[in-house]
């Protein structure tokens, strides 16, 4: 008899002729999630089980935070032998309404689930006076996973993670990282299909300040464990911005820093293989969000834009950021470049031409070229 950890997937059940290459790759996200910790790591067919463990509660928080796990839960392993299995469950205490579930996965079991099922119930009912069955709304489920290895899983606890898809061996997405509150939640959402990302920070020192940079280096760090992240850009947007200031329309200062951060951004997935870029924005939240904004951004992008937040109510995101533990970091009071050289007036509804007309005022290629070569990189 042995404690383990036992892992369901699902949406991996789906992949057909890849399921073995998405079960792979989902068991290697484990191992790395799992690498500060003393434990061996099997792989079952349709589970993954964690033996010879010391941190339980540790591990399974680590385990949460693996994109494609369905669930997890501590249970008692046992061969798959009817006495061993009813003399267990004849141990388990049991108070109030409580039913059975057995699941036959290894159809060798000499007894059929139902039949398992009201045996292990009558037992149950024999050893604790206190408890009853009920089949529609129990406080306790026993649960009686008898699989295809050999190996019976006994656990009444079922702890879901997130599900979706194991994140990908290659950092496929740039992640625009602010320090609001979306864009963390925006890398959360993308990975959770699968999308590992690094990310890519602007900041406009000396306007904005050192604190402002720390803050979002620590959101980096937080999300790093969901995001797969293994290098943070940073880059200063302070001589373009004083360019715009100066030489170009003030209501179109905020579009033209956002086409300035997809120009950095296309360039630095040239240079590094990323195959797309993902911001927080989300429809009409403010003037640089609107149709319109987007489409001027969208002229400038030379790999697809990932909004997985373009539908969400900001409560919506300030849920998911309290879940994944980035809010309070997200709501330190530190200035943005964004909210640097404000303008009265942003234009609502920018247009391509315009836009491209303010840049011709500058050198904006030379000034593009200026902060790539004055990137900051940070191994996270
Ligand atoms: P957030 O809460 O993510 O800051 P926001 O509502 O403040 O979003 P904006 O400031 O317009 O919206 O930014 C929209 C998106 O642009 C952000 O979600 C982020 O992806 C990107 N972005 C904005 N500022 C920066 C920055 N300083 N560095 C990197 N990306 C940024
Ligand atoms: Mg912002």
């Amino acid at each position: 008899m042995n404690n383990v950890i036992l892992i369901r997937f699902n949406e991996i059940h789906l992949k057909g002729g890849n399921k073995k290459y998405f079960t792979k790759l989902l068991v290697n996200n484990i191992k790395y999630a799992l690498h500060d910790f003393e434990c061996k790591i099997e792989n079952i067919q349709n589970r993954i089980v964690i033996r010879d463990y010391t941190d339980e509660s540790g591990i399974i928080e680590a385990l949460k935070c693996v994109f494609g796990i369905h669930s997890i839960s501590p249970a008692i392993e046992l061969d798959n032998d009817p006495k061993l299995i009813s003399d267990f469950v004849a141990t388990i205490k049991v108070e109030g309404g409580f039913k059975c579930d057995v699941n036959r996965a290894d159809k060798t079991f000499p007894i059929k689930s139902n039949d398992f099922n009201a045996d292990l119930g009558e037992i149950v009912l024999s050893n604790n006076k206190n408890a009853y069955v009920d089949i529609h709304n129990p406080d306790t489920v026993i649960h009686v996973d008898i699989r295809e290895n050999g190996k019976t899983f006994i656990f009444h606890e079922i702890i879901y993670a997130y599900s979706g898809l194991p994140l990908g061996e290659n950092r496929d997405g740039l992640l625009l990282l602010s320090g609001g509150i979306d864009s963390p939640v925006a890398g959360f959402c993308m990975a959770k299909r699968g999308l590992r990302q690094d990310i890519l920070h602007f900041d406009s020192f000396p306007y904005t300040s050192p604190q402002a940079k720390e803050k979002v280096i620590t959101l980096a760090k937080s999300i790093k464990k969901f995001i797969g992240a293994k290098y943070m850009y940073i880059c200063s947007m302070t001589k373009l911005q004083e360019e715009f200031h100066v030489s170009c329309a003030s209501e179109y200062a905020i579009n033209l820093l956002r086409r300035s951060m997809i120009r950095v951004a296309n360039k630095l997935c040239e240079k590094y293989k990323y195959k797309t870029i993902i911001t927080g924005e989300s429809l009409g939240q403010v003037a640089s969000q609107t149709i319109e904004s987007l489409t001027t951004t969208n002229a400038v992008a030379e790999y697809p834009v990932l909004r997985p937040l373009i539908s969400f109510n900001k409560d919506e995101i300030i849920e998911i950021a309290k879940e994944i533990g980035t809010y309070e970091t997200s709501i330190l009071p530190y200035e943005d470049c964004c909210t640097v050289f404000l303008p009265r007036n942003p234009v609502i509804k920018p247009k391509i031409k315009e836009a491209e007309f303010e840049e011709s005022k500058i050198n904006l290629d030379y000034l593009i070229s200026a902060v790539i070569d004055n990137i900051e990189i940070i191994k996270l």
